[in-house]
């Protein structure tokens, strides 16, 4: 059994309470973790507070230079993690290689800046009260990280390593199908000399681990990312504390491919988009709007990319996408699925669960794309999570923009087009966090990431990420 890690030492629940994590390609178990209650949660949440002091107090590069460590051992291990990720999330062992690498890169980049001098505040002389002015920025105290199973460790390091860089001191609780690479990572991080009680992870129920997070007043920050639905409890539990919290919610990103759009570009970039994790992403391409002159091809091209994608178990080299993660989200987006052809929509691609040997056991669906769906249709009003795509075709751009503003998210958003003019509208117009102009749709390391609307409040990612681990304070120093 995988232990919890809690002030640096590996810890069971003290009622002995175990979960099984099981492997979404074949359904065996992987591991056991500890199914922590309330009380295991405040004993992690204890010592994150009792380390806090020695954390924050420590000089900058100093912290830095024990996180630069930890990541060093991460990427020591990388093969090994990436497997237990495979293992219990179901990724392709390649994207899973990627995810370790970008987990450790994040602990050097919030290294690197705190390391450089970011935490500098602001002065202001003002002689009109002879006086000066300062702005001081501080580390808050016990942070709460709640993170979602599709991208356990980028979602778990993009919280962790800024707060940690600043000063704070994480208690963070993965996904019950998830943990395992989580608590392989803290344990990385413990033997490369991360100080006892900086980073705890604890196991557990979202309604037991994760409540107690929000509510415990010790707990000064929440940074959560999982659906929309769990990002409004989080924000109205967390208000009877005033506790911060950044949000980063679901998403139905619109794509908006123009009548002079590179079809070869937008299609490869789509395909990439929608089907990457087994369309399991917050940022995936969910709809796409078509210009008239260019649907056919654009159609014909999408439709043979998903037929051409090898699907098969994640830790086959030769898989290009693994199962879905849970059996209820399959039949989700076979019931969205299933609305969108009852309404006329005709599947071109996909539409099914694979058959033959090694599906049986998985939860795997076929990369699936939708057309002649009408606007009433769930696919374009809810989130989408898993490999299906459905494509309208537009006349124009206005038309564009408003079917793609016409959902409640805002999370990313996508246009294709050589006209500067077009793109430019698309920048200002479209209600998104995010806007990739003739680009694949990867958050950037260096920018920051967070979506309007029921997408979600607050940023990750950039070095603005880090105002959101910090408390400002105005000081006055008086001459008289
Ligand atoms: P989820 O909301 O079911 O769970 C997320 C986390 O919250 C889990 O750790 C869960 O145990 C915990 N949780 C559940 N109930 C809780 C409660 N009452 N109090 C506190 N914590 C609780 O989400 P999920 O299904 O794991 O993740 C998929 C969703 O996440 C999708 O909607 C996706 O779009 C979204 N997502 C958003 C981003 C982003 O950056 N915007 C990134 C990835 C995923």
């Amino acid at each position: 059994m995988a232990l919890m890690n809690i002030n640096g030492q590996p810890v069971a629940a003290a009622s002995g309470a175990t979960m099984e994590v099981r492997n979404p390609a074949t359904g065996e178990v992987v591991d056991s973790v500890p199914k922590a209650d309330a009380e295991d949660t405040r004993k992690a949440i204890a010592a994150a507070a009792a380390a806090f002091p020695a954390w924050s107090g420590m000089p900058a590069h100093k912290r830095a230079s024990i996180l630069n460590k930890c990541a060093a051992h991460v990427r020591d291990h990388l093969e090994e993690v990436a497997k237990l990720l495979t293992a219990e999330q179901g990724k392709p062992i390649r994207d899973s290689h990627i995810e370790v690498d970008r987990f450790a890169a994040a602990i050097e980049q919030y290294a690197g800046l705190v390391a450089g001098g970011a935490l500098h505040g602001e002065q202001m002389s003002l002689p009109q009260y002879k006086a000066m002015g300062l702005v001081v920025r501080r580390p808050m105290g016990v942070v709460g990280a709640i993170i979602p199973w599709n991208f356990p460790l980028t979602l778990f390091s993009s919280k962790m390593a800024p707060a940690l860089a600043v000063g704070n001191t994480v208690v963070a609780k993965p996904a019950s199908t998830t943990p395992l690479a989580t608590l392989r990572l803290a344990e990385l991080m413990t033997e490369a000399g991360l100080p006892a009680g900086v980073l705890n992870v604890v196991t557990g129920p979202g309604n037991v681990v994760g409540e107690e997070l929000i509510r415990n007043p010790v707990v000064r920050k929440i940074g959560f990312t999982g659906e929309t639905v769990t990002g409004k409890h989080v924000m109205a539990a967390a208000a009877d504390e005033i506790k911060r919290v950044t949000l980063e919610l679901g998403g139905s990103d619109p794509a908006i491919i123009c009548d002079d759009a590179d079809v070869e570009l937008a299609a490869k970039s789509i395909a990439i988009g929608r089907f990457f994790n087994a369309g399991q992403a917050c940022l995936a391409v969910k709809r796409v709007y078509v210009m008239e002159s260019v649907a056919d091809e654009f159609i014909e091209k999408i439709t043979g990319r998903a037929q051409r994608l090898k699907v098969g178990n994640g830790s086959d080299t030769a898989s290009q996408m693994g199962p879905m993660h849970t059996a209820g989200g399959r039949e989700g987006i076979e019931a969205q699925l299933k609305d969108a052809v009852d309404r006329g929509g005709k599947v071109l691609a996909g539409g099914k669960r694979p058959e033959g040997d090694g599906f049986d056991k998985g939860f795997y669906f076929e990369p699936t794309v939708v057309v002649n769906v009408p606007d009433e249709a769930r696919v374009w009003k809810e989130e989408t999570f898993g490999p299906l795509l459905p494509i309208m075709v537009v006349k124009d751009l206005n038309e564009a923009l408003q079917k793609a503003n016409s959902s409640e998210y805002g999370l990313g958003s996508s246009i294709f087009t050589r006209d500067f003019a077009k793109a430019q509208r698309a920048i200002d117009e479209l209600d998104a966090g995010y806007t990739w102009v003739n680009s694949i749709q990867v958050a950037y390391d260096e920018l920051p990431f967070g979506g309007a609307k029921h997408s979600g409040y607050g940023k990750e990612h950039g070095s603005e990420v880090m105002d959101y681990y910090l408390e400002e304070k105005s000081v006055i120093l008086a001459g008289v």
